[in-house]
């Protein structure tokens, strides 16, 4: 019999409570791990950081059984995939990155630590955590079915890219998620009670660039042709776009232009970030972005860019997902929150695809990209037990 034939296990409470159990006696192994992975900094934009904590993350799973298998990228580090069990069912793809926004030495100031119930370091919530989830989860499965192994094929993918827009992770994710039932991502939860997350934005990038013509401001004024003050005109066009009530935000973030107060200013550029919660908004904003024409034609506007993550939409999918993992957690007897959040993931272009996502299951904490990121090592057993029992059921 194939293992994917076997139905999955229907536990009640008295098993959810031996998962439970199971998992807080093994705490302080799940905070070793982690801190195993904090401790190899992985900045996006170092290939050989970012290769090294790569390699020790494919030495766990492989001491797991995984078939790992690297996907070389040429400008960052390699990304991991690693497959589990045979190809007779539809696996799940568990998925997340393992580079970092943190620069090489962070660690010195900011220690893999244990403050009460607390854990801290770099990338400890996003998303080193949640690569420690998966290896805990993935081994009680092993324990728990030692005669069906996983019961059903499971394929892990952590890209090296992640926080800086997964350009060349992005095919190998959409590729992988195709083939999947359903696609878990473990980056960090939403809030402090741990909230999964069922809707993302998608964004965009764009930058604008003036020219105009210089001149000396005094001598040769009208000769002029001010490149800041068309791009002024233009910003305020661009907020423009803004439509809060559809969840569409354009936000300019970045500004620069001129060399001195003396001069007319030839050049002058902004950078802008465009979120979408609704897919069919992608097309509209875009157009509107790349029709814009100068006030002054004496100017020059050149825009680039565009939309490069879908939103994650609340499909039938994302709902059915989310169904099943808030009734695992009331059996684990918690109430599993969701939420719609502003930021993109990798779960953006899984869902963009129509496969089932659900988003945020990973560690529960605060402070991701900032000084004070940790996780809260009590809600770790917990999260090991949904994740767990999100891959037999999802
Ligand atoms: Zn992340």
């Amino acid at each position: 019999m194939s293992s994917a034939s076997r139905k999955p296990p229907e536990y009640h409470s008295a098993e959810a409570e031996r998962r439970l159990a199971y998992f807080k006696e093994r705490g302080e192994q799940i905070v070793t791990t982690i801190c195993d992975l904090v401790e190899i900094e992985s900045p996006s934009d170092n290939k050989v950081a970012v290769d090294r904590v790569a390699e020790a993350v494919a030495e766990k799973f492989s001491r797991l059984g995984g078939e790992i298998r690297f996907h070389r990228a040429k400008d960052f580090g390699s990304h991991l995939q690693v497959n589990f069990g045979g190809r007779s069912a539809k696996p799940v793809l568990l998925l997340g990155h393992y580079d970092t926004v943190y620069a090489l030495g962070t660690l010195a100031t900011m220690p893999c630590r244990v403050a009460g119930d607390k854990l801290t370091g770099p990338g400890v919530l996003d998303m080193k955590s949640g690569i420690a989830l998966m290896l805990h989860a993935l081994a009680a499965l092993q324990e728990w079915h030692r005669e069906g192994g996983l019961l059903r094929p499971v394929t892990v993918l952590l890209v090296s890219d992640e926080e800086v827009g997964s350009g060349s992770s992005r095919a190998i994710t959409e590729a992988l998620a195709k083939r999947a039932a359903a696609v878990l991502v473990l980056e960090p939860s939403y809030g402090r009670e741990g909230a999964v997350k069922t809707a993302r934005k998608g964004v965009g990038d764009y930058l604008l660039k003036v020219t105009g013509k210089a001149a000396h401001a005094g001598l040769d004024f009208k000769k002029g042709v001010n490149a800041i003050r068309e791009l002024a005109r233009q910003i305020e066009k661009v907020s423009g776009f803004t439509d809060l009530k559809n969840g569409l935000t354009v936000n300019v973030g970045v500004a620069s232009g001129g060399s001195r107060t003396n001069v007319v200013p030839a050049q002058a550029s902004a950078e802008i970030d465009v979120r979408i919660a609704r897919l069919k908004d992608a097309a509209g904003i875009d157009k509107k972005m790349r029709s814009l024409r100068p006030y002054n034609r004496a100017c020059k506007i050149e825009i680039s860019g565009g939309i490069n993550r879908p939103p994650m939409e609340r499909t039938a999918g994302v709902a059915g997902l989310y169904a099943q993992a808030a009734a695992i957690a009331r059996e684990l007897g918690w109430k599993l929150g969701e939420a719609a959040v502003g930021g993109g993931s990798d779960g953006n272009f899984t869902a963009g695809l129509g496969i089932p996502t659900l988003d945020g299951l990973g560690g529960v904490g605060d402070g991701a990209h900032a000084t004070h990121e940790h996780i809260l090592i009590s809600e770790l057993p917990r999260r090991a037990a949904l994740i767990a029992g999100l891959i037999e059921r999802a």
